[in-house]
């Protein structure tokens, strides 16, 4: 199931990591949200392949351990989202959907 595109609507801020939004809910170790609202990953999708970490020109990406939940044990998360130039390419080559990248 892809990332809802609609999360700012459908689900609720609940902080902060890295300077980057979390949108709930989160419960951990099994439920962890989505991170950002420029870059938004939702974590509780990803399956740690590091396709984005690949692909991103401008490195965005960076590895958050995440031991106990059920989809992988690492996630990547948009420390550095302020760097994107929205290039687009870890929305489009994600292989679980899990990143939306709205442009503000
Ligand atoms: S859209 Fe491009 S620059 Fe922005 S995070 Fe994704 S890969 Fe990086």
């Amino acid at each position: 199931m892809p990332i809802d595109p609609n999360f700012k609507s459908n689900r609720k801020l609940e902080g902060k990591h890295e300077g980057h939004d979390i949108w709930g809910p989160v419960n951990p170790p099994k439920v962890l949200g989505i991170h950002g609202s420029v870059v938004a990953l939702d974590l509780d999708i990803c399956t740690g392949e590091g396709t984005c970490i690949d692909v991103c020109p401008v490195a965005v990406f960076d590895w958050l351990n995440s031991p106990g939940h059920p989809t992988s044990e690492k996630k990547s998360d948009p420390i550095r989202e302020p760097d994107c130039i929205y290039c687009m390419a870890c929305e489009t080559q994600c292989p679980e959907q899990a990143i939306k990248i709205i442009q503000p």
